[in-house]
């Protein structure tokens, strides 16, 4: 199967120990820019911002269980 989108790497980990970077709540998404650095999201605004984290991400880090809207596309 091809995608056409662009779209990074995922790599799903057990459990993330960071703390959103918006609001502090627990981290479920940790995203690494391809400009360098790195953002940590909780579930709510890592999917907020998904459409703008494809984008800038070379890869993202998703907790376990956490389905994060950037990493499916039904269809
Ligand atoms: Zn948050």
């Amino acid at each position: 199967m091809m995608t056409t989108m662009l779209s990074p790497e995922i790599v799903t980990v057990p459990s993330l120990v960071d703390r959103c970077d918006s609001c502090n709540a627990a981290a479920k998404a940790e995203i690494a820019l391809s400009s360098g650095g790195s953002l940590v999201f909780c579930g709510h605004h890592a999917n907020k911002h998904a459409d703008r984290l494809v984008l800038l991400a070379s890869k993202v880090t998703v907790e376990d269980g956490f389905e994060w809207a950037g990493q499916s596309h039904p269809a």
